[in-house]
């Protein structure tokens, strides 16, 4: 077989066999397909598409170009959720926690920040001394300990993802159904789960911004886990805004940490507790996902969350005096205030360019080599359909970069649309599907 015939024929819209994804993929982790090629085979797979049966070898080939790790020896269900990404969504921060409170294992592989949306690790890695990268031993260690770990993809897990993702985060190959399928099932399926709630974005901030698409995905990776004898339910969930008020790294891990006290910011803990409460249902601890919605919320309430998260954390090595303390967390150079520029009610978000807003401010990367500034990002106060006055705050920016700070107040006016008529709140959850 050869790479050049490979990229030409999916650039002419051909079906690829399940021999030819497998030596797309192995020969990009061995190291005998180099990335401009396969950056050129992405870009192709983007443009063209594959099949059900393409995206269900292409997760398969990703899956197996590592180890599968083995939780037999951990007693209880094991699970997990994944989402598709987009602006300010911590909520992994917060239900890990959660459901390792209610007696459910959650082994966690997460992702880095990808295009204009954050990712898990890169939050957790704000946190001082806090290490995604261990060794398995290790992460069955924490599991076994305090039922729930989050790390990255590594060298001997899913380590095709951890090439491709950094890929396509700088080649504009982000949004695409096999592609995302491939990456988040072969994580997934990696961590030896039992079990998997689905988070698929849809919005002006999401990967998948039409509703008909945001179902062609679920549908995918539903179909995915099933094939591998997962127990799986997926909630489509609103993007048109950032979830919560902070985007930016260390300013996502204070704001979960508010959650965890027991503050309530309305959006984020419907989303939250809608995920962990379904995670709870299929862990067997609830009769239904209301039920495991109580339980969540009582978690909180109870202080187990809070202290669970402070022991995961320690496990991994972070310093959770940032947590209870987050005063002390050192402060990015500059900070401005944006304010909103007429009175009305705020209409819509244009939430892609908030995320690259936050992006330009340090809290992501344009090219893979750049280093993530963790204090850098946005607070954003007002939410859809609420009413503001001119001069209320619209938000506030914070970097170490003065020279993107007017470009970026900039682009974030110019992302908000507002109306003098009243404008009904978004729906968050939008459907649930299994
Ligand atoms: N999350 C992932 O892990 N991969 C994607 O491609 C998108 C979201």
């Amino acid at each position: 077989m050869n790479t050049v015939e490979l990229i030409r024929k999916k650039r002419d819209g051909g079906v690829l066999s399940a021999e030819e994804i497998d030596f797309m993929i192995s020969g990009l982790v061995k190291g005998a397909i180099p990335n401009y090629q396969f950056a050129a085979f992405l870009m192709a797979s983007f443009l063209k598409g594959m099949n059900k049966a393409e995206t269900a070898t292409l997760t398969k080939s990703m899956l197996y170009s590592g180890k599968i790790i083995d939780l037999k020896s951990i007693p209880g269900f094991k699970i997990d959720k994944h989402s598709t990404g987009g602006v300010g969504d911590k909520t992994s921060l917060i239900l890990a926690p959660i459901v390792a409170a209610a007696g459910i294992n959650v082994p966690m592989i997460s992702g880095r920040g990808l295009g204009h949306s954050g990712g898990t690790l890169d939050k957790l890695e704000s946190i001082p001394g806090f290490k995604t990268n261990i060794s398995i031993k290790e992460y069955k260690k924490v599991i076994k300990k305090c039922g729930a770990v989050l790390i990255g993809q590594t060298r001997s897990v899913a380590p095709a993802d951890k090439i491709i993702y950094a890929l396509r985060d700088v080649t504009g190959t982000v949004e695409s159904i096999p592609l995302i399928t491939g990456s988040i099932m072969s994580k997934k399926l990696a961590e030896g789960i039992d079990g998997l709630v689905l988070d698929v974005k849809t919005g002006s901030g999401a990967f998948m911004r039409t509703m008909n698409d945001a179902e062609l995905l679920a549908k995918s990776l539903i179909n995915t886990a099933k094939a591998f004898n997962k127990k799986v339910l997926a909630f489509i969930t609103d993007m048109n805004q950032p979830l919560g008020n902070y985007i930016g790294n260390w300013l996502e891990i204070d704001e979960s940490v508010k959650v965890l006290q027991g503050e309530v910011i309305d959006d984020l803990c419907t989303v939250t507790f809608t995920l962990s409460g379904a995670m709870i249902y299929l862990g067997g601890k609830a009769k239904s996902v209301n039920e495991g919605i109580e339980i969540s919320k009582e978690l909180i309430k109870n202080g187990k969350a809070f202290d669970k998260f402070l022991e995961i954390v320690k496990l991994q090595g972070g310093d959770t005096s940032f947590l209870t303390n987050p005063d002390k967390y050192p402060k990015s150079k500059y900070s401005e205030k944006i304010y909103c520029p007429v009175s009305g009610y705020l209409k819509s978000v244009d939430n892609y360019q908030i995320g690259v807003s936050a992006l330009l401010l340090g809290a992501g990367r344009l090219v893979k080599e750049d280093i993530i500034d963790p204090k850098a990002g946005i607070i954003f106060h007002p939410k859809i359909g609420d009413k503001v006055k001119k001069g209320d705050l619209l938000a506030e920016i914070f970097t170490d970069q003065n020279l993107v700070i007017d470009s970026v107040k900039e682009e974030i006016l110019n992302s908000c649309l507002f109306d003098k008529e009243k404008i009904a709140p978004v729906k968050l959850i939008k459907k649930l599907l299994s």
